[in-house]
């Protein structure tokens, strides 16, 4: 729980390796992205997680 709050709550598409996951989100508000930093489409990580649900694969980030 500790851990999960001081996570960041957003990831750049462009940060993300799965190409299903990029296409799927390619058009997201553009925001900062919490692992690098740089303003891309994000999209947070319980909408990948609830995404993946429906798509056997792992999240790999930067
Ligand atoms: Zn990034």
């Amino acid at each position: 729980m500790a851990v999960e709050s001081a996570l960041n709550e957003q990831a750049g598409v462009d940060c993300l390796t799965d190409g299903y996951l990029k296409a799927n989100f390619a058009d997201s508000d553009v925001e900062e992205c919490g692992y690098c930093k740089e303003e891309r489409p994000v999209v947070a990580l319980d909408e990948l997680g609830a995404e993946l649900e429906g798509h056997s694969g792992f999240i790999y980030l930067c």
